[in-house]
């Protein structure tokens, strides 16, 4: 597989931080450092933060995006968003699959793959999160586990979407935590992720397809995660809310 003909990615996943004059100014203060960036830069902020971002990005190389997306286009879905008011408002990505909706609202292989097909029907990048628990990592079955995510979130995908799509592997252990993955953890998942693709969609797509490692990615450790061969960007949580650490990440990846 080749890295240098798929552009890394680093991705900003905000969670439930920052209000949108707290947003603004994280923003004002991370475009300068950012602005030579030579790879995509994203950042996926709450809703309610999305217009102020994609206002205060306009005519930047930083991308806006969503955590989540709902599946139906509208109706009686209390509190969930579609992805036509996503697109509506200038977001240009959205996460689906994250391991914190997954683990405390319920979401399932099933309803990450409707989020995902919204999202991708819609026109949005998606970045499809994927990874095992600390006790199935103990288990010994992180390989399958993950191939099976990958797999069932990405039913009914045509190659042609697959565009569109970024995959993150993110451990759950690692996510939040300060505990990485080994840089070579990381590459043997990120690998398995992207033999799916190639499984799936044939070995041009799978070339072509980002993989992302998120959990605890920081300044410090992200020289060596994305130097794997199979690691093409990262997922950020806590570093993202620090725009020299953000920064720094994607000085990283640029290389
Ligand atoms: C995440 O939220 O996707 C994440 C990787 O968080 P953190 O970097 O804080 O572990």
């Amino acid at each position: 597989m080749n890295k240098a003909t798929r552009k890394a990615v680093i991705a900003g996943n905000w969670k439930m931080n920052k209000t949108p004059a707290q947003a603004a100014a994280l923003i004002d203060e991370m475009l300068p450092l950012v602005k030579d960036a030579d790879c995509e830069v994203v950042i996926c902020v709450p809703y309610v933060d999305l217009c102020v971002a994609v206002e205060k990005c306009k005519g930047s190389n930083v991308k806006v995006g969503a955590q989540n997306v709902h599946f139906k286009a509208s109706g009686a879905y209390t509190a969930e968003i579609s992805a036509e008011m996503l697109k509506e408002v200038g977001c240009e990505y959205v996460i689906t699959g994250h391991s914190e909706r997954r683990q405390y609202f319920g979401e399932t292989d099933e309803t990450v793959n409707l989020r995902t097909l919204a999202g991708l029907n819609a026109g949005l990048k998606v970045i499809v999160c994927v990874g095992e628990t600390l006790t199935q990592r103990e288990q010994g079955i992180t390989a399958e586990l993950v191939a099976l995510q990958t797999k069932i979130a990405l039913k009914d995908v045509t190659a042609e979407q697959m565009a569109n799509v970024i995959i993150a592997y993110e451990p759950v252990w690692a996510i939040g935590t300060g505990k990485t993955a080994t840089a070579e953890q990381a590459q043997e998942v990120c690998a398995i992720v992207r033999d799916v693709v190639c499984e799936l969609y044939g070995k041009e797509v799978a070339e072509a397809t980002t993989v992302q490692y998120g959990g605890s990615m920081n300044a410090g450790n992200a020289d060596e995660l994305l130097g794997k061969p199979d690691v093409d960007g990262g997922l950020i949580g806590g570093a993202s809310l620090k725009a020299p650490d953000f920064a720094t990440i994607v000085a990283a990846a640029s290389k």
